[in-house]
């Protein structure tokens, strides 16, 4: 399929071209000393992770750790409640520890394994990465070191519990405001010193190449699982597929298994309390070219040009960046972009758990909330929305702060 002179047919060949571009989004924007370190992990990635015996052991991983393939449930109850249009939810709540990010944490770190590395290293904000690369990092028998600002240790206490049970070293950072942006910081300082032993594994499609290209395709299984599935259960394509937009690797890997077919594509944001710079994190709707944290994409700035304050109530979604393929894909058309409020996104919590019996993650309760929209505008036809995690983490958040609905 064309869409604006690009050929979705060869796509994958050519996105990111070799030097990690998606257009002009993407590359590599740092240290010459972690250049090399990058070179390295991009000249691993193609002929490590492109071997049949790698594949062949991923796919072996996915199935017994894992639980892959997961499900598509035929949301019925939601659907009805709404019309005629048909609403599908692709269950990455049923991935093993409950959301997406196992599917790149599982690919990163086999190949720090058949690189010989002994260690993987990263940093964490709620701590949903953390946990995840800890999970890898026991189940191949790597040290694990996830840096992490002294407030976010505060306030995550339970994933912070999850990390140290299974055996990752939490390193507190102190510095500066001590959140997400100096634990990345520090991290990447770890790694420049310890590259020769360690691999550093990023948390969604961002950073410098080859991590956006590495990340979306380990999290393609999802789409590619997805079309294959939904195939079979309706004899045809959705019509349109929707998934959150944080950093963007539950989006990403859902879209990639559907751009070159005739289906709508939606990316959706968080809004937050609003459209005012510093209560969202809608960085694709708001934000301008920009680069930070070592890659060129679109960004929500400060007035300095610096990455700007950023909410939303999923944690997962509070981002000032998104992926350079999503902002290439913005600028294409091939991807819509659109929002939802915390409002609307805790009415879908509500609705999904009651009328299907999933209680979905907020950040995953803002695709619902999208797919609920859409089908009122469709008419008919089908929506397959990603549910990229399980919301027992947000039970006690949302019962605290919105009460029973
Ligand atoms: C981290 C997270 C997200 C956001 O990350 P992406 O890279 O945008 O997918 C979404 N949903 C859940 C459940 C998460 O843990």
């Amino acid at each position: 399929m064309k869409f604006n002179d690009v050929d979705f047919e060869t796509y994958f060949k050519h996105h990111p071209d070799k030097n990690g571009y998606f257009g002009k989004y993407g590359g590599s924007f740092i240290a010459p000393e972690l250049q090399a370190a990058m070179d390295e992990i991009t000249e691993a990635y193609f002929t490590i992770c492109k071997s049949s015996k790698f594949i062949s052991e991923l796919r072996r991983i996915r199935k017994e750790f894992q639980g892959r393939p997961t499900p598509v449930s035929h949301l019925e109850r939601l659907s009805a409640s709404l019309g005629n249009v048909q609403l599908y939810a692709k269950r990455e709540d049923l991935n093993h520890t409950g959301a997406h990010k196992l599917n790149h944490c599982m690919g990163e770190g086999l190949l720090a394994k058949y690189m010989g590395k002994k260690k993987v290293i990263a940093e964490t904000g709620a701590g949903q990465h953390g946990v995840a690369l800890a999970t890898a990092a026991a189940y191949y028998g790597l040290e694990c070191d996830i840096y992490m600002g002294s407030v976010d240790i505060k306030k995550q206490a339970p994933n912070v519990a999850r990390m140290k049970i299974l055996g990752a070293n939490v390193i507190e950072v102190t510095h500066g405001l001590a959140t997400l942006k100096e634990a990345v910081d520090a991290a990447f300082d770890a790694y420049a010193r310890e590259y020769k032993d360690a691999i550093y594994c990023i948390g969604s499609v961002l950073g410098p190449h080859p991590f956006p290209m590495m990340v979306r395709d380990f999290q393609s299984v999802v789409g590619i699982e997805a079309r294959e599935q939904f195939l079979d259960m309706t004899g045809e394509l959705p019509d349109a597929v929707v998934a959150c937009v944080g950093g963007g690797s539950n989006s990403m890997g859902m879209f990639s298994g559907f751009l070159n077919d005739p289906v709508d594509i939606y990316g959706v944001e968080p809004l937050g309390k609003g459209s005012k710079l510093g209560d969202h994190a809608a960085s694709l709707t708001y934000g301008t070219e920009g680069i930070m944290h070592g890659f060129n994409s679109i960004m929500l700035k400060d007035e300095n040009g610096d990455p700007a304050p950023v909410y939303s109530i999923a944690s997962g979604l509070d981002y000032p960046s998104s992926g350079p393929e999503h902002a290439y894909l913005r600028d294409l058309g091939r991807v819509k972009y659109d929002v939802i409020s915390d409002e609307e996104a805790i009415e879908a919590f509500f609705t999904l758990s009651r009328l299907e019996g999933i209680i979905p993650a907020i950040e995953s309760s803002h695709a619902v909330a999208y797919g609920m929209k859409l089908a009122k505008t469709m008419g008919r036809g089908s929506v397959l929305i990603t549910l990229s995690g399980r919301g027992d983490k947000d039970m006690d958040f949302v019962l605290e702060q919105y009460g029973m609905r």
